[in-house]
């Protein structure tokens, strides 16, 4: 009919044809126009709808038990600094989407926990394994956890006894059965929110990689990477009072090593922003901190160290919380899966049986338990099966979890190939396993490029691979996620 319309314009005399051609301009131009200028102020309004619930509790074990972290300890705690928490942040958007974020104040999360837990979520609140995201602020002064069943050590890493392996797997079973009740707890008080996101930066996080004669060795390092960005998601009352902030920081969650329970810098830092703002709860997640430390951490003043450090990251949160804030809108999307990280060639049979020869305990340990793997299944694992997930915030912010302790190379370049709306990297997420170096800290190696694998169950170091591996999923992931771009 349209078509019609406009070919028989051609018998008309061409000032007219210009003249009506011109009105059709002008008409779909200013329709455009409009279009563009007049955005759906009710779904924009809709998109900024959140209700947010926040819970927490005491997880600080009643009794003395062994400490989780370092290796050298030779005897179980002896009383707390201040008590460890788990809290748990639900967020719905405005179409009923939830995302529940739990943070812990310990030094990983078995892969056992998460896959009870996000059955369990998954079972009790219809909320998917994507929609729940784990994070441990990897404080050394925690509780050790149940070992995974495939541990090398058979739960013996740490020396316990069989009365302390058996507190510590109490320990954990009650663990779990909290953090149901917690995220059931933060699901209950769901009201009506805001949520914007700003942030600050924080000095004290030291690249922790020195080069010797001797290679690379832990000592710090002030001309290596750092991020030194302090993430936060500042969750308000529809009237404006405080009710939460998340933030972040990444850093070895490592000033303390002595006998007490404590959140070290992390928990100090949540401690003085829940006391500078009462009623409020403040959750740390930890970025990508895996050869960083907080300098400095020497004895006999760690403590100190650790409160001053602690005050450093709350003051950077009290920064940016009077920054002007981005709000942030929904629908929530988020994402999690698998990529099967290659590990480099195994030891041969042969190495191992001269390693099992070695006067290190560890390198002993690790060939025996190398070997028992090579004999009991007949080939020792070629690939981790690396867990990442990634949250959509409509397109005003992305959140990327990353698995295991990883280190800073991955924030950086995420973010700067991210880059457009503010992009979060956690590591230390849903499993912590042992170290995700980049493809330059693996080529330089040392302790985080594959020396630490030494205390896991795992063959040795990655393959080059890993780096690519880990970025090809994150943006694939990202690519899922990412809200179609309305205005
Ligand atoms: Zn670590």
């Amino acid at each position: 009919m349209k078509r019609q319309t406009i070919s028989n314009l051609q018998y008309r005399p061409l000032i007219l044809k210009k003249a009506v051609l011109l009105f059709l301009i002008a008409v779909l131009g200013v329709g455009c126009q409009r279009t563009l200028k007049k955005p759906d102020i009710t779904s924009i309004q809709k998109r900024e709808e959140w209700k947010a619930g926040v819970a927490s509790v005491v997880i600080t074990p009643e009794q003395s038990m062994w400490l989780a972290g370092y290796a050298a300890r030779t005897k179980p705690s002896d009383g707390k600094v201040h008590d460890l928490h788990a809290k748990a942040i639900a967020l719905e958007d405005f179409q009923g989407a939830r995302l529940i974020i739990v943070t812990v104040d310990l030094l990983g999360i078995p892969r056992s926990l998460r896959d009870w837990l996000e059955k369990e979520v998954t079972r009790c609140h219809k909320i998917p394994p994507a929609f729940l995201l784990l994070n441990a602020s990897h404080t050394h002064s925690g509780p050790v956890l149940k070992e995974a069943r495939d541990s090398i050590y058979g739960n013996s890493f740490y020396g316990l006894s069989p009365e302390q392996i058996q507190q510590s797997e109490q320990y954990t079973e009650a663990l779990q059965e909290k953090l149901l009740q917690l995220i059931g707890q933060a699901i209950n008080n769901l009201a009506p929110a805001r949520l914007s996101y700003t942030h600050a930066r924080a000095g004290f996080a030291m690249n922790r990689r020195s080069k010797t004669e001797r290679g690379y060795q832990i000592g710090p390092n002030p001309d290596g990477p750092v991020d030194h960005d302090v993430p936060v998601l500042r969750v308000d009352n529809p009237d404006g009072g405080l009710r939460a902030v998340l933030f972040g920081y990444a850093c070895h969650n490592t000033t303390l090593n002595f006998y007490k329970f404590c959140g070290d810098y992390a928990g100090f830092a949540q401690q003085y922003i829940e006391e500078a703002h009462p009623g409020i709860t403040a959750l740390f997640v930890i970025g990508c901190g895996g050869d960083q430390n907080p300098y400095p951490r020497e004895e006999p003043r760690n403590l100190d160290y650790s409160m001053q450090h602690g005050r450093a990251l709350a003051n950077a949160v009290e920064a940016a919380i009077i920054c002007n804030p981005r709000p942030v809108r929904g629908p929530i999307r988020a994402a999690i899966e698998q990529t099967m990280l290659e590990f480099a060639a195994p030891p041969s049979q042969e190495q191992l049986e001269q390693q099992k020869k070695s006067e290190n305990k560890y390198e002993r340990r690790h060939a025996e338990a190398l070997l028992n793997e090579l004999q009991q299944t007949g080939k020792i694992r070629t690939t981790y099966p690396y867990l990442i997930q990634v949250v959509g915030f409509g397109n005003d912010l992305t959140m990327v979890a990353l698995a295991g302790e990883v280190v800073v190379d991955y924030s950086l370049r995420l973010k700067a190939e991210l880059a457009g709306s503010p992009v979060w990297v956690a590591g230390y997420c849903n499993d912590v396993f042992g170290y995700v170096p980049s493809l330059r800290i693996l080529n330089e190696g040392g302790y985080e490029g594959g020396g630490a694998m030494l205390y896991t169950p795992l063959p040795g170091p990655f393959a080059p691979s890993v780096e690519k591996q880990v970025v090809d999923k994150v943006h694939e992931l990202v690519n899922k996620v990412q809200a179609p771009r309305s205005n």
